[in-house]
């Protein structure tokens, strides 16, 4: 079965991905309600008895509101950091000792034959981190509340055989935008949410090694993004830097805010 992979939503108002291998299946987020989760995972023939694990990026409502419910039903271990631990602790309830577990940022682990990787993003969270993971040779990248990509994630990103990526807004549409200054000025800055352009151009640089197949634009504003508007730009950015994604087997992706993408066998 190989490394496969469905987002099954994606946006300021939920995030949550499933990442299956032949041995292990664990879902990354899980940004709304339990029951709304299981519904999309339902829907990709996933069950929560079917999980083996939850790993979490970072304590923001839109990636951890169903976490503590729906752990607590499947007596799932739930994987974040010390400092996500402490930011999130009041918002999860009662988690028994044996489903706290501590991974560090910058570290790797193993479940059965999945290798998982986390590792720090800019965000304006506690201790934010992105994962990679990694199954029969092949490689899939989530990176999404990213506020710059800095040169530890682009070099983390290396060699993704499949990319989820956030294209968060329009600069325009955000700035034309009703959201008070101080809101704007959070999302535009370095802690905050990487914007269709930026996307592009982390993409430019990233396309190099060849390895990239599938790039999904991820956590896209309904407010100030529509999903058209980010593929232009970031095919634009793209083709300005000489990379024709349809002509190189390369292509650009959709998630959706409120309904999962198709399972993607994630090849090397
Ligand atoms: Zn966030
Ligand atoms: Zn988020």
């Amino acid at each position: 079965m190989g490394l496969r992979f469905t987002v099954l939503c994606s946006g300021s108002t939920g995030n949550a991905t499933v990442v299956s291998s032949s041995a292990a299946t664990v879902l990354v987020d899980v940004g709304l309600s339990a029951r709304k989760i299981e519904e999309l995972m339902q829907e990709r023939e996933v069950s929560g008895s079917d999980l083996d694990a939850i790993f979490v990026t970072h304590e923001h409502s839109d990636h951890i509101k169903g976490l503590g419910a729906l752990a607590r039903k499947y007596k799932l271990p739930i994987y974040a950091n010390e400092k996500t631990w402490a930011a999130m602790h009041k918002h999860v309830g009662e988690i028994g000792d044996e489903q706290r577990k501590i991974m560090p940022s910058d570290s790797a682990m193993e479940l059965f034959d999945l290798r998982i990787e986390s590792y720090g993003i800019s965000h304006d969270a506690a201790e934010p981190v992105g994962y990679c993971f990694e199954s029969g040779g092949a490689k899939l990248s989530l990176a999404t509340d990213l506020g710059y990509v800095s040169d530890r994630v682009m070099s983390q990103l290396k060699n993704s055989n499949v990319l989820v990526l956030e294209s968060n807004h329009d600069v325009n549409m955000l700035r034309m935008g009703r959201y008070p200054w101080n809101i704007k000025r959070r999302i535009l800055g370095d802690t905050g949410h990487l914007s269709n352009e930026a996307a592009g151009e982390a993409l430019r640089a990233l396309l190099t090694d060849g390895a990239t197949r599938r790039v999904y634009l991820a956590h896209l504003s309904q407010e100030h993004n529509m999903m058209e508007l980010a593929k232009m730009t970031v095919s634009n950015v793209l083709e300005d830097g000489g990379i024709f994604y349809q002509a190189n087997e390369f292509a650009l992706c959709e998630t959706h805010y409120d309904k999962p993408t198709p399972w993607d066998l994630v090849k090397s």
